[in-house]
């Protein structure tokens, strides 16, 4: 019997390659192939999908625990780009464990997301991971056991897939979910600068609660939530009416 060769699992994050989210990550990851840390050399939380296209990008190692680590100047979405092309062949990507959960709303500039994105946009799969933080820790000893039954669950799926994996503070089991999606107050706080110039903190409160079936409700309940997310934003019912509406016309 011929023995394939292990999956390459690439392990990145929008929090930084030291961020301790990446090293759980890898080390669960471990598990089912071979891992690739390529990493933000600084935070690059909520920059969503941005791409450097105005400046050279440098790919430097880094010391993360006993695995093979980088840290790359750039966003988490540079970070699959560049690491996938160094490391020539990738099967799948891991993103996080996010410092904080990226469900409904914030998946529109998760940079945790946006690095699983990428990957699908390269042909790979991808997976963002978040979960919930006191202070600037994780538990990571509780969900643990879920990290893997996740990564077992999109191994198992055979089509090419985007997935976004919440975790709560205390899983009681998994939940599949689609996206929450509120409304939310235009929140803004007024403050001043020491010198005396205005400032602003932006800071919105959802005016619905998370329906039943949401990623959000399925984190507010307990349960792990995991959404499969498309590339197509188009609102395809939209587009079918004004394509009817104009051919009546
Ligand atoms: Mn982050």
């Amino acid at each position: 019997m011929q023995l394939g060769r292990l999956m390459r699992i690439l392990v990145t994050n929008d929090d930084g390659v030291y961020s301790p989210g990446i090293q759980a990550l890898a080390e669960a990851a471990a598990h089912f192939g071979d891992v690739r840390i390529v990493a933000p050399d600084v935070e690059q939380s909520s920059m969503s999908h941005a791409v450097t296209a105005t400046r050279p990008l440098r790919i430097r190692p880094a010391r993360v625990a006993e695995f093979d680590a980088f840290r790359v100047n750039g966003t988490p979405s540079d970070c699959v780009a560049v690491g996938a092309h160094v490391w020539g062949k990738v099967d799948l990507v891991f993103s996080g464990i996010n410092l904080g959960l990226n469900v409904g709303s914030s998946m529109w500039h998760s940079g945790t997301l946006a690095a699983a994105k990428q990957a699908l946009l390269l042909g790979h799969r991808g997976v963002a991971f978040s979960a919930p933080h006191e202070g600037d820790e994780i538990n990571y000893a509780t969900i643990r056991p879920y990290v893997d039954r996740v990564i077992k669950e999109v191994l198992a799926m055979k089509e090419l897939c985007l997935i976004n994996v919440n975790f709560p503070m205390a899983p009681r089991g998994v939940r599949w979910t689609h996206q929450s999606v509120r409304h939310y107050d235009n929140r803004v706080f007024p403050t001043k600068d020491p010198l005396g110039r205005e400032h602003f903190w932006i800071s919105p409160v959802a005016l619905e609660a998370a329906d039943e079936g949401t990623d959000r409700r399925a984190v507010e309940d307990g349960f792990v939530s995991i959404t499969p997310l498309r590339l197509d934003l188009t609102d395809h019912a939209a587009l079918e009416r004004v394509r009817s509406d104009l051919a009546a016309e």
